[in-house]
């Protein structure tokens, strides 16, 4: 929010145009009063003649007046075209001086007065040395303007105001967002609660002498709401909302990022009781000197200064500072010390029943068919954030409009859970006939193994439609629940799973092919979890060996990246190794089994391109009742 002043700009350039009209008019009146120059030579012969008036004799040149008919006698035919005439028919000309002792006498010779002129050179001089510092001077600050933002504009032309903040703080009196535009997230709504409450009624809370935390951080993923819940408090409360992101203190030049988390506060301070939220903090207090190598001063003043206000304002003042971030962890320790961010409140993904609270503040906004089961969409969707169902509820309603429906009906929404999920259809990609056999024999592999291992997500589909920029089929299996702790065994069978691709590829045509990148890199991320942090390898006891992650490294900056000897790098990278050969070769031995139905599976998923998972269930149990024949 900048105050709109009359604009500097505009009065600056207005100034810049009558600058350069005042020069085009007087330019050329200018140039014509300049002597005419002619050669030393024709000079003398003019001086001779006796006609020339006024002659000044300086140090560099010498100039006269001669009558115009004189002059035109002594010069090329033409050289006078085009020349005004100063005083009467006179016209003044000047010549470069020669060394010329014979000069004076000649003027005397001919009774010609002259006088001497002592250059008058403090002027020129002083022009030449403050010109191009003018000049310097008028480009820094141009460029200044220019890297400092150039947004807020209301830069006070003047030199000293430089730094002074630009700041282009987001304000909004009335957010128009309540907490019930705001779902799923219960717990964050509780803890901020308290927050309106003391914006609404600040003297309640000072009666016991208690008062409010000035800092309060929301810490969560991407997407989960944090933003929108910062604003629900403001709207809630009914007080204005002040915002600035941490990313655009981000600055060019030392000093402006604090002047303007200064100016933030000022501005507050004038509107309490008020809400000032800081998005993105993490962009700003990233911990000092935690990376020696990118010195950064600017974000250190900045962050410092942000700790001032932080300590200078009085709770009382009705002022409450929020700000939001997905990476708590890298955070200055300094900025979460009691008496700052001392108030954390956890934003997470939301579970089921809060996804179809979600949901359904989404589909207001939407025309909804009376079958749709938001519960049930809710149960499809584990991990998505409130973002994600958000968009996912407008997927499905474009796709309801590009049916022509009325209403946005189940179908819509499942296939913009897949949507959002697989990427787009690409259906004109064109895979040869071998790719196309590989595809499918790929993805039944993982579904089989899938399908044959316990405690694993169920198969949902299978296609070998191609999606998205790189997967050319894909088998989805949907959880049937949140899941947050995992057994060794289960993460042996994802893995197992993720190998389930590969397998089959080889065990069919006997070669390995590209498609099962990405399945090893997950199974190996996993292997590498299970020995590194989960502590799951006997042999290498319960350690964890992971490096520092990222935030940790406050102090360990730096330090060196692994802590263990070579000989455990080497057993960790043997198990990993060992992980994912034994899961290979279980889902290898899984696929022998079921041979028949791979190859009867693949056959079906070529023609008819998706298989559902009663499909697949169908076609193994037409498989197991030969098998159950044997055994009994
Ligand atoms: P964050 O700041 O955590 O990255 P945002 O607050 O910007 O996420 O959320 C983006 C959008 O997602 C919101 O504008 C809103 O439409 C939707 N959204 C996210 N979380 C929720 C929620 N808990 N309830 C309702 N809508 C949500
Ligand atoms: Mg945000
Ligand atoms: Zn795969």
């Amino acid at each position: 929010m900048t105050t709109a002043k009359p604009d500097k700009r505009t009065q600056f350039s207005i100034w810049y145009f009558v600058a350069v009209l005042l020069l085009l008019f007087l330019l050329p009146d200018w140039l014509s009063n300049q002597p005419h120059t002619i050669r030393y030579s024709e000079f003398r012969a003019l001086v001779a003649t006796g006609e020339l008036r006024d002659v000044s004799v300086a140090a560099e040149e010498v100039t006269a007046s001669v009558p115009r008919s004189q002059l035109a006698a002594y010069l090329p035919s033409g050289a006078l075209d085009g020349i005004p005439t100063g005083n009467g028919d006179l016209i003044r000309v000047r010549a470069v001086r020669v060394e010329d002792p014979g000069l004076l006498p000649l003027l005397e010779d001919a009774g010609v007065a002259y006088s001497g002129i002592s250059e008058n050179t403090w002027l020129t001089s002083l022009l030449s040395w403050l010109l191009p510092l003018g000049l310097l001077i008028l480009f820094w600050s141009f460029m200044l303007r220019r890297m400092s933002g150039g947004l807020g504009g209301s830069g006070s032309g003047s030199m000293m105001s430089i730094g002074k903040s630009k700041a282009k703080v987001y304000m909004e009196k009335d957010t128009r967002v309540t907490f019930e535009d705001v779902a799923g997230v219960d717990e964050a709504k509780a803890e901020l609660q308290e927050v309106v409450d003391f914006l609404q009624d600040p003297e309640k809370y000072s009666r016991l002498g208690a008062h409010i935390p000035k800092g309060v951080l929301l810490v969560g993923p991407p997407g989960t709401g944090k933003t929108l819940m910062a604003r629900a408090v403001a709207g809630q409360a009914g007080v204005p909302f002040l915002s600035i992101s941490g990313s655009e203190f981000v600055e060019m030049f030392v000093g402006v990022g604090a002047a303007r988390v200064r100016d933030l506060f000022n501005q507050a301070r004038g509107m309490a009781p008020a809400i000032i939220f800081i998005d993105e903090l993490d962009a700003l207090g990233r911990a000092r000197g935690a990376n020696p190598m990118m010195a950064n001063d600017e974000k250190e003043q900045t962050l410092n200064q942000l700790l001032v206000e932080l300590d200078g304002f009085d709770p009382s003042s009705g002022l409450i500072l929020l700000a939001a971030t997905n990476r708590p962890e890298i955070l200055d320790q300094a900025l979460l010390r009691a008496g700052r961010f001392d108030r954390q409140v956890l934003v997470d993904r939301p579970d089921r029943i809060g996804r179809a609270q979600i949901l359904a503040v989404h589909v207001r906004k939407i025309t909804l068919a009376r079958d749709v089961d938001l519960d049930h969409i809710a149960a499809l969707t584990p991990g998505f954030t409130g973002a994600d169902l958000a968009n996912l509820v407008n997927e499905a309603a474009l796709l309801a409009t590009r049916r022509n429906a009325d209403a946005v009906i189940l179908e819509d929404f499942n296939a913009a859970i897949e949507r959002i999920i697989a990427g787009l259809e690409k259906k004109n990609r064109i895979l040869s006939e071998h790719e196309r056999r590989t595809v499918a024999y790929h993805e039944l592999g993982h579904a089989l193994v899938a399908m044959s291992l316990p405690g694993v997500d169920p198969v949902q589909k299978v296609s070998i439609i191609p999606r998205g920029i790189s997967a050319l089929g894909y088998t989805l299996q949907r959880p049937t629940e949140d899941r947050f702790l995992l057994s060794e065994e289960e993460l042996r069978n994802r893995m197992t799973v993720l190998l389930g691709g590969r397998a089959a590829e080889s065990l069919i045509f006997n070669m390995t092919s590209t498609g099962a990148a990405d399945d090893l890199q997950k199974a190996t991320a996993i292997a590498r979890d299970m020995v590194t942090r989960f502590g799951m390898i006997p042999a290498l006891g319960q350690v964890t060996y992971e490096t520092a992650p990222q935030g940790l490294m406050q102090q360990r900056v730096f330090s060196a990246e692994r802590q263990y000897s070579e000989a455990t790098a080497e057993a960790i990278d043997q198990s990993i190794r060992q992980l994912i050969d034994q899961a290979f070769n279980s889902a290898t031995g899984i696929l022998t089994e079921h041979r028949d139905t791979l190859d009867s599976g693949a056959q079906r998923l070529l023609e008819v391109e998706v298989l559902s998972g009663e499909a697949l269930q169908e076609l193994l149990r037409n498989e197991a009742r030969p098998a159950t024949l044997h055994s009994t």
